[in-house]
């Protein structure tokens, strides 16, 4: 340990509790915490039949609150109180069983949990010998989502904000790398003037990738031609690749949003390293299937890329926000991402939490994971994601077998696109789920076309959840049908 952090320690041993004869300080109102947790206990509680869209705009929300700023204060059992009463009706209940919007996970009991301790504990998580209490913890999370994914265990993993963050996180290291290899040092000498890095994507990518791509001065990416599912072809992508020189990046993706699909990473990954790429895996949600001895096969070659991304707000049920970023070569991911600043008292043996995402100060947020990692174990992970994957097949037959509706992907993983027979009549069916209240899809555009998507997320997505689903969706049909 550095010796700073030796007299740091030595004034905690010399300083008496309760500090120097002054009134003892309390930093917390029990009575508060209780109301606190009474509020919670009654969201949770109506969270499965509660209609799920919210039921108040933000300006009426705003109203409700008061938008004066008080001269005095309010006792904090009030503004509590404020909070919990009046913010309700514009909640949105994401943890439903029956929410299947964008792609947004529930929260776990266990992690739920896990997370009201990290704010209690309140340790700013940038230095891991700081504090070594939640760096532990994430350290021994980290290795265990190497494990579950299969991935490289020399890999240095980050705890980002969301998928977005972390994708930024691998991609600045790739960016970072390849421009090295090209005998440019971009931390020293910035962008202009150095090669051109070419950033190569699939055309059914997510759009967060070009939002990195903007983040790191890199343009707007270079597109090749995906399949009917939305994979990225491999021999388009060889002739992207030589279509150009330069050093390269190539992202591909884990789980796409529309259909599930995954890249074919083993032949992706050997065309793209043959030209020199780096080549960055996009698994938002996705990536999980390679936890699951079933799905597994989907994710085939995945370790063959050299950084991946992935939530763990999103499959893996923690509470907002946790992202996870994983580069195999960790040198290139602190070159990248390392603050040098004389007063951090930097650790000397492995990395610190910073060093791996864009972030100094944060939050402990990889404890909620490891606290369902340890909960669920390798066999209730695997069950997890089979359960989501089974459950999105079942909605799928389910409403296949309604009249007019067609499931437009083939229903590999936890997404399902449905249609009937034109747009106008796809809206009407999303107008109508939306009014019901009890399933909340999403309408989207897929290959020009308007859809309905279901996005399989929630862990109390059981067998009878996916009933009610089903039922809501006949029900919805049957309207519209009525309508005219
Ligand atoms: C959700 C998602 C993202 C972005 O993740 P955030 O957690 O919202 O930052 C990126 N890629 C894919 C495929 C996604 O589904």
């Amino acid at each position: 340990m550095p010796d700073r952090l030796d007299e740091t320690s030595a004034i905690a041993r010399t300083t008496p509790s309760g500090g120097a004869g002054g009134a003892a300080h309390r930093p917390y109102d029990e009575a508060l915490l209780a109301l606190a947790h009474r509020r919670a206990a009654d969201w949770l509680d109506g969270l499965a039949e509660r209609p799920i869209p919210p039921r108040a705009t933000v300006d009426e929300v705003g109203d409700a609150l008061g938008r004066d700023l008080p001269e005095h204060g309010e006792p904090a059992a009030e503004v509590i109180e404020r909070l919990a009463e009046r913010i309700e009706p514009g909640l949105m209940a994401m943890g439903s069983p029956r929410f299947f919007g964008w792609v947004i996970g529930g929260t776990q009991p266990v992690a739920l949990a896990a997370d009201w301790l990290v704010s209690t504990w309140d340790q700013n998580n940038g230095l891991r010998n700081v504090t070594p209490g939640t760096a532990a913890v994430e350290e021994i999370a980290a290795a265990w989502v190497l494990e579950l994914l299969g991935l490289p265990t020399e890999s240095e993993v980050g705890f980002a904000t969301g998928a977005t963050t972390a994708q930024f996180a691998c991609l600045a290291a790739a960016r970072d790398e390849v421009l090295r290899r090209a005998g440019w040092d971009v931390a020293r000498d910035g962008l202009a003037g150095g090669p051109r890095v070419r950033l190569v994507v699939g055309a059914e990518r997510h759009g967060t990738i070009d939002l990195a791509g903007r983040y790191l001065g890199l343009g707007t990416p270079i597109e090749a031609a995906a399949d009917e599912q939305g994979r990225i072809r491999p021999e388009v992508l060889r002739e992207v690749l030589a279509a150009g020189e330069g050093p390269a990046i190539v992202c591909l993706q884990a789980g796409n949003i529309h259909s599930g699909a995954f890249d074919p990473f083993a032949e992706a990954c050997r065309v793209a390293h043959e030209a020199g790429a780096w080549v960055h895996v996009d698994g938002a949600f996705g990536l999980w299937a390679a936890a699951s001895p079933r799905l597994r096969p989907l994710t085939e070659g995945l370790a063959d890329a050299d950084s991946w991304s992935t939530d763990a707000h999103k499959t893996l049920n923690v509470p907002y926000d946790c992202g996870i970023a994983m580069v195999r070569d960790g040198a290139a991911m602190r070159h990248a991402l390392t603050l040098h600043a004389s007063y951090l008292q930097a650790t000397t043996e492995g990395a610190d939490p910073h060093e791996k995402v864009a972030e100094l100060s944060r939050r402990a947020r990889g404890v909620p994971t490891w606290a369902v990692l340890r909960h669920l174990g390798r066999e209730g992970v695997a069950d997890l994601i089979d359960r989501l994957a089974g459950s999105a097949r079942i909605i799928a037959e389910g409403v296949a077998r309604l009249p007019g509706v067609s499931v437009l992907n083939e229903v590999a993983f936890t997404q399902v696109c449905i249609a009937l027979e034109d747009d106008a009549a796809t809206q009407a069916l999303s107008a109508r789920l939306l009014l019901d209240g009890e399933v909340l899809a999403m309408t989207s555009r897929w290959h020009d076309r308007a859809v309905v998507r279901f996005s399989v997320s929630n862990w109390g997505t059981d067998a009878a959840q996916t009933r009610r689903t089903v039922a809501a969706v006949e029900r919805a049909l049957a309207e519209v049908r009525a309508a005219g």
